[in-house]
């Protein structure tokens, strides 16, 4: 259920086309439990697919659980590792994953590239027709400068992964608590300790995430509320619904997320001008208001 719309709009694709999809919950920390995949697993199950990891809220999966389970099944397992790749190891042997997808502009490449690895033996229909490129598996002329960059950038950021990990998990906890602590009324999504480096989701009570953004940027702080390809819509985050938000705190989330070029300067200054945001528009929030009132 918190899958990226990379994934989910496909499923609800392949549902009009006549195949049945169950879409696995997760619990509050957004964790797929592996009894649910397996007891989800049918006579007619031709393939399993779950994310590494989750771009909103950084949990991350139990991946080589889940790929066991398929495996045992000789269950064909797909594992959207996008979030995962360049953040943090990723095997697909110790995994037993036979299919799984990376995005080039995730780790610093360049955009509009990915690569799908494919286990020898897994067998894949045609993905574009009009050429006999990629042994027949995907039309058009290869992208030469794309998938240059796009290894190049992989192999920088598995010569740091380790590096980069600790210094991240470091700055990201040292946000995470900083606004824990001094922002009354905010709650971190996504699990505490299973989560990416880079990432820091909370939720902030009685603001509206979209307003949050608008006063970040002019403080000059890059943030997202949601998904950063959903922004734009005003719909809560489906991820942040799946694990069990209401609405109300759903729209007053702030996602910031870290990469080697951030400093800890950055994060110190976020955790001074956050605060002082936060105060200004709970100061003008009629939800703010009712709430304070209430306790009175
Ligand atoms: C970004 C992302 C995608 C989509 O990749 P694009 O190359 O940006 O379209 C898919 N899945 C996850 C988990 C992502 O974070």
């Amino acid at each position: 259920m918190i899958e990226h719309h990379a994934v989910l709009h496909t499923c609800q694709w392949l549902e009009k086309q006549g195949f049945e999809v169950t879409y696995l919950p997760v619990d509050e920390f957004g964790l797929v439990n592996p009894k649910d995949v397996e007891a989800a697993i049918t006579n007619q199950t031709i393939l399993i697919s779950i994310m590494a990891a989750n771009n909103e809220i950084g949990t991350i999966e139990p991946i080589p659980e889940i790929g066991r389970i398929a495996h045992e099944h000789k269950i064909i397992f797909h594992c959207d590792a996008v979030q995962a790749v360049g953040a943090i190891p990723v095997n697909v042997d110790s995994w037993n994953v036979d299919m799984l997808s990376l995005s080039g502009h995730k780790f610093h490449g360049p955009k509009g590239v990915g690569a799908l690895y494919i286990r020898t033996g897994t067998k894949v229909d045609q993905f574009m027709h009009g050429g006999a490129q990629e042994r027949g598996r995907r039309a058009t002329t290869e992208n030469v400068p794309g998938i240059v960059g796009m290894a190049a950038a992989l192999e920088k950021a598995a010569n740091n992964l380790e590096e980069n990990g600790i210094r991240l998990t470091y700055l990201r906890d040292k946000l995470i608590h900083g606004i824990l602590d001094t922002i009354p009324y905010t709650r971190l999504n996504g699990h505490a300790l299973q989560r990416l480096p880079g990432n820091v989701n909370v939720s902030i009570q009685y603001i509206e995430g979209e307003a949050l953004l608008l006063r970040l940027d002019l403080a000059g702080i890059a943030g997202s509320s949601g998904s950063a390809c959903t922004s734009g819509s005003l719909d809560p985050s489906h991820v942040l619904l799946a694990i069990g938000l209401p609405h109300e705190v759903a729209h007053g989330s702030l996602r910031l997320s870290l990469t080697d070029t951030n400093t800890e300067e950055e994060v110190d200054e976020v955790l001074r001008v956050l605060p002082q945001i936060v105060e200004n528009l709970r100061a003008m929030s009629p939800m703010y208001d009712d709430f304070i009132n209430g306790k009175k």
